[in-house]
C-alpha cells in the first residue's frame, strides 16, 4: 500500500540537443508541447498519454485559455457541447438514485509520473478495474487539478484527483473524481509528491515506489453521478462521472508541492452549465 523509500530518482528530458533545447524553452514558456515528446516511459515501453497533436496550444492562464478552447482545430465541442465537465455539485439539488455502486478492483502499481504541461499524470500499471452496471473499465491513469474542477455545495477544494478509466477499446469512458482538502499527510503519495516532475516533458519514477489507487478513495464512497466530458481538449462527451461526496486529505506541504509546479497553478477548467442534466447521488457504502 505504501511507498517504498526511493534509492534514487530518475528525471529524463527528451530534449537533448542545443537547438531542440532552445525550442523546448520556447514551448514550455507557452505551455505548448507536442505529445510525441513524451510518448515513452523510462523503460522504453509506450505509455498511454492521452494527448493528440491538437492539444499542443491550449492552456489555462497562459496561451489559449479555457474560454477559447473551442476555437482550436478539433475542439469545437469544448464550446458547443451541452454535456461538459466540470459542474457545480449541489447536494440539495441532486436526485437520490438507486445506482449500482462501482466495484473497485485496484491493484498496486508502480509510480510513473509525467508532467505533460497540463498536469502531472500517474500512468497506472495494467490490471486494475472498476465494474459497474455489468461493464468493466480499466484504470489507465490518474492526475491532479488545482484548485478543484468540481465544486461541492459551493466549495472549491485546493486539489482534485481524476482517476481515468478506459473501455474495452481503450477510450476514456469513466472518471472518478475525488476532492482533496488540507489535513493529514497522505502517506501513499508521500514519495511521489516529493519527486514530482517539475517541467513539461519530464518523467519521474522514484525507484521502488508503488501506490494503490484505493488510497485515493474516501472510506465513505457516497458519490454524485452525472454524464459529462473530458475537462481538457478535445472535451469529448459521453463520459460517466462519479465524483466522491467526501474529500480525502493531503498535508499543506503536499498540496503546495503540486501548486508550486511551473504553469500548473491553476490547471482547472471553469464550471460548465448543467443544461438540464440530472445529477444523482448515492449514499455511502
Ligand atoms: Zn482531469
Amino acid at each position: 500500500m505504501f511507498d517504498v523509500a526511493p534509492k534514487g530518482i530518475n528525471h529524463m528530458s527528451f530534449f537533448r540537443t542545443a537547438s531542440v533545447r532552445a525550442l523546448q524553452s520556447a514551448l514550455v514558456s507557452s505551455v505548448c508541447l507536442a505529445s510525441s515528446a513524451f510518448a515513452q516511459d523510462l523503460r522504453g515501453t509506450p505509455a498511454p498519454v492521452f494527448l493528440t497533436s491538437e492539444d499542443a496550444h491550449w492552456g489555462y492562464s497562459q496561451t489559449v485559455s479555457p474560454e477559447r478552447w473551442g476555437e482550436l482545430p478539433g475542439n469545437a465541442i469544448c464550446a458547443a457541447g451541452l454535456d461538459q465537465s466540470p459542474i457545480a455539485l449541489v447536494t440539495s439539488m441532486a436526485e437520490r438514485g438507486h445506482h449500482e455502486a462501482p466495484n473497485f478492483n485496484y491493484r498496486t502499481s508502480r509510480v510513473r509520473m509525467t508532467n505533460n504541461g497540463h498536469t502531472v499524470q500517474f500512468t497506472y500499471d495494467a490490471g486494475s478495474t472498476i465494474q459497474v452496471d455489468g461493464n468493466t473499465y480499466h484504470l489507465a491513469q490518474f492526475h491532479f487539478h488545482t484548485p478543484s474542477e468540481h465544486t461541492k455545495d459551493g466549495v472549491e477544494y485546493p486539489l482534485e484527483v481524476h482517476l481515468v478509466h478506459t473501455d474495452a477499446n481503450g477510450t476514456p469512458a469513466l472518471v472518478v473524481g475525488v476532492l482533496i482538502k488540507e489535513g493529514f499527510v497522505h502517506p501513499a503519495l508521500f514519495t511521489a509528491f516529493r519527486n514530482l516532475p517539475k517541467h513539461a516533458g519530464e518523467h519521474s519514477q522514484p525507484i521502488g515506489a508503488v501506490i494503490n489507487a484505493s488510497s485515493l478513495l474516501p472510506l465513505n464512497r457516497a458519490f454524485f453521478k452525472y454524464a459529462g466530458s473530458l475537462t481538457t481538449p478535445p472535451c469529448t462527451e459521453g463520459l460517466q462521472w462519479y465524483v466522491m461526496k467526501n474529500p480525502i486529505e493531503m498535508s499543506d506541504s503536499q498540496i503546495a508541492s503540486f501548486q508550486r509546479l511551473p504553469y500548473l497553478n491553476p490547471n482547472n477548467r471553469p464550471l460548465q452549465p448543467l443544461n438540464g442534466r440530472v445529477v444523482s447521488t448515492k449514499h455511502g457504502f
